[in-house]
């Protein structure tokens, strides 16, 4: 194959990629689309900078260089800033850097000192740079996702890079700095470079759509999971991970306590001050028991203004102990918002597991006759299920 065949082809397949990018984008989250965009147009300045260095018999080389290579820096700086935005890094003014160096370079040692040595060193630094960039984007990223789509296409970026120093290697040595140009036929490198320059577009934009999609089934999995109020777990959540430490202290004999809590007198805060106040109370309330929470105490919301947690202590004592926690945390941190302050407190209902608990629910039962007997003895307290 000679090398403009090769960019044909590849430019061919990098258009197509960019296409399908375009027509799966309405399908991704809303969060997502400006990153996709980025990619997107990132695609296809590689291909359209692939299809101008097949221009280069036609006009002049000075042009055509430093437009094609200008294309393909800009293309390689658009992956780099949808990577960011995909992680939600703001743009900046220096991601323009590696490529307007390039420009420069291309453009003085292609129309002003020719020297094809000196070109391909320029640009690939450049590529380099932005290759580095766009793997440790995705390495230091502020997800701790495990999403393999990310490695994979780190990389891909990390093969390009590699791929780029042994071009780089080649074109210093004497036998290439007598290739006079990039599509001169006879040499394998010349072939291989458009082959490589499509892995990116190609093979890239394969990962880089699982990681949308890998992101969309985490937040999927998120909101099934969660409260869409409070953020803390929700009760299908508490369900499944309650029934499970339920059969786990019931197998190594540690025991589990829970405790069900109730905000007191939760009906007037919103007939004072109306629904929404109600709803920040609500989060305010929840955010003060996750911070109390320790690591494995588990908060949940079970509905309306009632809240359960699964305690770490499995003991009459250290279950009361750890409940008077939360009870004075709550106490402890009014409610502020617009001018309002409100103190807030909360009923408390434990129960240990006891032999005759046959499940999670069971527990939970007895926690919330404990909760009845909280209210009755006068609210803010915590009381011990028999
Ligand atoms: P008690 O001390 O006996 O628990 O008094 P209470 O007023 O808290 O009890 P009650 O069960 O009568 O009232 C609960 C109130 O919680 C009624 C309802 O309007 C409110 N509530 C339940 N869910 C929500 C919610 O999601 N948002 C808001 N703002 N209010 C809620
Ligand atoms: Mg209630
Ligand atoms: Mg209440």
């Amino acid at each position: 194959m000679n090398p403009e065949t090769a960019y044909i082809i590849c430019a061919l397949m990098m258009l197509a990629n960019g296409g399908v990018l375009g027509l799966v984008h309405r399908d991704l989250l809303p969060a997502l689309r400006p990153s996709a965009v980025s990619w997107r147009i990132g695609t296809l300045l590689i291909a359209g900078g692939c299809l101008v260095i097949l221009t280069q018999r036609a006009l002049p080389p000075g042009f055509v260089l430093t437009v094609a290579n200008g294309l393909i820096l800009l293309g390689l700086s658009g992956y780099w800033r949808a990577l960011r935005q995909f992680y939600a890094l703001p743009d900046r003014i220096w991601m323009l850097l590696p490529a307007a160096i390039g420009i420069a370079g291309v453009l003085w040692f292609s129309a002003v000192d020719e020297n094809i040595g000196a070109r391909i060193l320029i640009v690939t630094l450049c590529w380099l740079a932005l290759f580095a960039a766009s793997a440790i984007t995705l390495l230091v990223s502020h997800e701790n996702d495990s999403a393999r789509s990310r490695w994979a296409l780190a990389g891909i970026f990390m093969f390009a890079a590699l791929f780029s120093f042994v071009r780089l290697v080649f074109f210093l040595r004497p036998a290439g700095s007598a290739i006079s140009s990039v599509i001169e036929p006879g040499s394998w490198i010349n072939v291989a470079t458009p082959m490589m320059a499509g892995i990116l577009p190609v093979v890239g934009t394969t990962a880089f759509l699982l990681m949308c999609s890998e992101r969309l089934r985490r937040q999927l999995e998120r909101a099934a999971s969660t409260d869409y109020l409070t953020g803390l777990a929700n009760r299908r959540t508490l369900a499944e991970a309650g029934e499970r430490r339920f059969r786990a202290a019931r197998t190594s004999g540690e025991g589990l306590a829970v405790a069900l809590i109730d905000i007191d007198h939760f009906k007037s805060v919103n007939d004072r001050y109306g629904h929404e106040t109600g709803d920040l109370a609500l989060k305010h309330v929840a955010a003060t028991l996750e911070q109390t929470c320790r690591a494995d105490e588990l908060p949940a919301r079970q509905g309306g203004e009632e809240f359960v947690v699964i305690l770490g202590a499995a003991g009459q004592q250290d279950a009361s102990r750890f409940a008077e926690r939360l009870r004075a945390a709550v106490e402890a941190t009014p409610f502020a918002s617009e001018g309002i302050k409100l103190n807030v407190t909360i009923s408390l209902g434990v129960a240990c597991q006891a032999p005759d608990d046959e499940s999670f629910d069971r527990l939970l039962g007895r926690a919330d006759t404990a909760l009845y007997a909280a209210k009755a003895n006068g609210r803010n307290r915590v009381e011990m299920a028999a």
